[in-house]
């Protein structure tokens, strides 16, 4: 019996029998939670057999000699949506959510996530793995820099968290970013945490000469009844910052 098929057995008899399927004919394993990615990492390193990260596979779909001894972790089955926090602007996800699904979850919270705009299909850890990157409407957006906390398995087996969904956390170098780009070497993404947008913001992505210079937007915002979400926090600033309107709106 060749290592695969040995590892192959130690995983059907730890694991129920629908958690291996054979893609393409390359043994696949379906994760569904850290634990068992951690206990799936655990048990390859113990066993010297190598992994395979994959997400949707259209970047790099694995099929081929090349994979023949090697099990694949697919991440399709850790395809949640955990987290919408409207008042905190962040989203958590699984890493086998699809990437453009995310806007039709977050409409319903007056978010949006520019990446999800993007014309772009593939799982939210491929797309974060493989430091997806676009442009719209001419501003460049590397997904990175919406990226703030990760749930990750190491190559070794840990669970970490790395990021936090406060801004400025660290002093030193946000560890979390390194998985933007990581191609599935530094670590299995389990879930993440991006930054998002009030749907208003959508409008930051129009180009400047489209847009123009709006004065008025900036009136409208301070009045009362302008719902907008940044027209919110401009009231808000406005009311806590300037009590005595030392800075008042002269027309
Ligand atoms: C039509 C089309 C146009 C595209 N245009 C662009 C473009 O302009 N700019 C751009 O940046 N990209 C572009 N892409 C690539 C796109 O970003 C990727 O195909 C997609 O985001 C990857 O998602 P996936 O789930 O298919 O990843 P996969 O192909 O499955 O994986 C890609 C890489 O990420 C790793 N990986 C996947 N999931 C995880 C995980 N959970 N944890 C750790 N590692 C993981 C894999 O090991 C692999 O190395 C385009 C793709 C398509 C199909």
């Amino acid at each position: 019996m060749s290592k695969i098929e040995q590892f192959i057995q130690m995983i059907q008899s730890e694991f129920s029998d629908d958690r291996l399927t054979y893609q393409k004919g390359i043994p696949t394993f379906h994760l569904e939670s850290a634990q068992e990615a951690s206990e799936v990492i655990r048990l390859a390193n113990e066993q010297n057999q190598s992994l395979y990260i994959t997400g949707f596979g259209n970047n790099v779909s694995p099929e081929g000699v090349q994979f023949g001894e090697i099990l694949t972790l697919r991440t399709d089955r850790l395809n949640r949506l955990h987290q919408v926090a409207p008042d905190d602007f962040y989203v958590t996800v699984g890493s086998g959510f699809p990437l453009r699904e995310l806007n039709r979850c977050l409409e319903a919270e007056n978010l949006f996530f520019p990446h999800a705009t993007l014309p772009y299909v593939g799982s939210v850890g491929g797309a974060v793995a493989v430091g997806l990157t676009g442009e719209l409407h001419k501003h460049d957006l590397p997904i990175k820099k919406y990226l703030i906390k990760a749930e990750i398995v190491t190559p070794e087996g840990e669970i970490i968290t790395p990021g936090s969904i406060c801004f400025k956390s660290v002093s030193g170098y946000d560890v979390v970013k390194l998985f933007a780009g990581s191609w599935g070497l530094l670590g299995l993404i389990i879930s993440v945490t991006f930054r998002v947008m009030p749907s208003t913001g959508r409008d930051d992505f129009v180009s400047l000469s489209q847009k123009g210079i709006s004065r008025e937007a900036t009136i409208s915002a301070l009045d009362d009844s302008n719902p907008d979400t940044d027209a919110l926090y401009s009231r808000k600033i406005k009311n806590k910052f300037d009590p005595n309107l030392v800075l008042p709106l002269v027309l």
